[in-house]
């Protein structure tokens, strides 16, 4: 059938409207510029629906930084309609299973990815516990005689595997002092910079009992360099003044003033308030009145719920109330896979 030339009058106005629909979509754009979305937002025990602990940052539609890699994150991953070749960084939190468990997933995926760049990882230092982010993947991946993966680490011109950017000649280690009071005073240390999408990733040593650990936050700045936006992610972490452990109700300062103000803080919540009565839950953990406490000292407009447990999900309207009862006033949002939450201007 021959094609019908439109009138004149339909193609004006069909001009005119892709005309606004592309400058609505540009306007969304730029709103939605920075963001956050959640991967995963469960834990490791038998949370059907959610994967373990991954949270994702958009900036320019694009995502840049990735925030632990548990079990089932690499498929949300893909759900989420990112793509490897973007992201700048990843950073890990600390090295137990149900945040880092994905990592091997990912660098295979990396034999897909068709990026020629090796992905620069973050990750916490050793202790006597547990081994720092270098050591873990050279002997995961890296160490050509005894990796259990070292398939995933072959030259380049052999075969085209191109993974993670670590090691001694990178800042991929993250210090955590071992001494508490240090903790309790530690700085922030900057961990990543994007001078062409004006943001930065610092990283802060935190308390998860016995475990190196490590807080991120993302930064988002304007043009003149001033501060736009802020996330935050806190990694399983008490909340408490490392150097006082005997006081309950001290919380860590260092801490506070390093999510001063943040637009969402993604905040790790495992385990309702009565979960605590388990003598050393406290060490591993924040209460649901400690997030409170802290969220409303940091002044923190949204806190994201996540990394959810059975306890925190069976009693979640009471730990809510006891964030809240504990002088929160901000937002709170209970986290869900594949959920975005847009960060807004502090100002505004
Ligand atoms: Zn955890």
């Amino acid at each position: 059938m021959p094609t019908l030339p439109l009138p004149s009058i339909c193609r004006v106005l069909l001009l005119f409207f892709i005309t606004l629909g592309l400058a609505a979509c540009g306007e969304t754009q730029k709103e939605d510029s920075f963001k956050l979305q959640v991967l995963g937002s469960g834990g490791h025990d038998d949370n059907a629906g959610r994967a373990s602990s991954g949270h994702l940052v958009w900036v320019d539609g694009a995502p840049r930084v990735m925030i632990d890699i548990g079990p089932g994150t690499v498929l949300r991953f893909g759900e989420s309609g990112a793509e490897p070749k973007d992201l700048d960084l990843l950073a890990v939190t600390h090295l137990h299973v149900d945040h880092v468990n994905d990592i091997s997933a990912m660098a295979k995926r990396g034999f897909f990815w068709g990026r020629d760049e090796k992905l620069p990882v973050r990750g916490p230092s050793a202790n006597t516990n547990l081994p720092g982010i270098n050591d873990f993947l050279t002997e995961l991946i890296y160490n050509e005689r005894s990796a259990p993966y070292r398939y995933l680490s072959l030259d380049a011109d052999d075969d085209n595997y191109i993974v993670y950017e670590y090691g001694p000649d990178t800042d991929s280690e993250i210090h955590v002092p071992l001494d508490l009071d240090a903790l309790a005073a530690a700085e922030p240390v900057m961990t990543f910079e994007s001078e062409e999408h004006d943001y930065q990733v610092w990283a802060l040593p935190v308390q998860h009992a016995h475990i190196p650990s490590l807080a991120y936050r993302v930064d988002r700045y304007d043009n003149d360099g001033s501060l736009r936006y802020r996330i935050v992610v806190t990694s399983d972490q008490n909340l408490r003044d490392p150097s006082k452990p005997e006081c309950a109700d001290c919380m860590n300062l260092a801490y506070v003033n390093f999510i001063q103000d943040a637009d969402i803080v993604v905040q790790h919540f495992p385990i309702e308030e009565r979960g605590y009565e388990h003598p050393g839950q406290t060490l591993w953990h924040a209460q649901p009145s400690m997030i409170g406490k802290v969220a409303d000292m940091a002044n923190v407009k949204m806190l994201v719920l996540s990394h959810l447990m059975q306890g925190a999900l069976k009693e979640l309207n009471e730990s809510v109330e006891e964030i809240r009862n504990a002088g929160y006033t901000g937002k709170i949002e209970v986290a869900e896979d594949l959920k975005v939450y847009k960060a807004k201007a502090s100002s505004e």
